[in-house]
């Protein structure tokens, strides 16, 4: 048997824009590819074939047409694996995966860790790459300065999964599904005034956006700095709810959370 070339070859994670604000996320060592959450196959064609690389792995985090429209047409040009929720109804998923399972990316030497994390859908799924170069992938949990819409969970189940996803090492890569991240910061700002780290970011990421640049991948440790949905139990931002006549003043955690949900909603 005649060894690799390279026996380790790096990794790299390139974004593919699709639709308006989506990314689908390919990792890749050169020459084989994993594509997370295609929800359109033309724009992933196109990077595989612009970059000579070999699909060898589909990962979805939940069924929305967004995030796996494009997984019949890729399955006609690639045979390969669809990693998915186990429980979140989608019929392409060869290789359902549910809290704490384990999976090696085929064509890659890439390990990751499924975490369940309830709450934009029942059964969404995010992958966790752990050891020295962190990632996340979050799909539509996490994103950049905000988190997804609560169209199946409770805000109970959001918060939870929002929380297990904050507990990761400080520098994990986040990479989540859409580019909302200036209007999640405009709401931010909102909700929490004089955090120092907020203000920063603010025209940070809009430089980015203005040189054509994504604002993703951001990380845990500036979404903990950040994000007013990792940080809600915050006492400036319950005070700020109050003040707002969002919430009672005396409010728990979770009812802080949902109002901030509810008011981002409408914001
Ligand atoms: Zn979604
Ligand atoms: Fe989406």
């Amino acid at each position: 048997m005649s060894k690799p070339l390279i026996p380790n070859p790096a990794l790299s994670v390139l974004a593919v824009p699709a639709f308006n604000d989506n990314y689908l996320w390919l990792i890749h060592d050169g020459t084989h590819a994993a594509v997370v959450d295609p929800g359109d196959a033309q724009p992933v064609l196109a990077a595989l074939r612009s970059r000579g690389l070999t699909l060898t792995a589909i990962l979805l985090t939940h069924h929305h047409a967004d995030h796996i429209g494009g997984v019949p047409q890729l399955l006609q040009h690639y045979d390969v694996p669809v990693f998915g929720p186990r429980h979140d109804g989608i019929a392409v998923v060869t290789h359902p995966l549910g809290e704490g399972d384990q999976l090696t990316v085929p064509g890659l030497h890439l390990d990751l860790a499924a975490l369940d994390v309830p709450g934009h859908t029942l059964g969404h799924i995010a992958y966790v790459r752990n050891g020295a170069a962190p990632w996340l992938f979050c799909g539509d949990t996490l994103f950049a300065g905000g988190c997804g819409r609560l169209f199946e969970g409770t805000p109970a189940q959001m918060a939870a999964s929002l929380d297990k996803l904050a507990a990761l090492p400080p520098a994990t890569q986040v990479f989540c599904a859409h580019e909302y991240t200036l209007s999640n910061l405009r709401f931010a700002l909102a909700v929490e005034p004089s955090n120092e780290a907020l203000r920063a970011r603010v025209p940070a990421e809009a430089a980015k956006r203005e040189r054509g640049e994504p604002t993703v991948p951001s990380t845990i440790a500036l979404e903990r700095a950040t994000n007013p949905f990792i940080r809600y139990r915050e006492t400036a931002i319950a005070q700020q709810l109050a003040q707002a006549g969002k919430v009672a003043a005396d409010a728990a955690p979770v009812a802080v959370f949902a109002a901030l949900r509810e008011w981002k909603n409408h914001f």
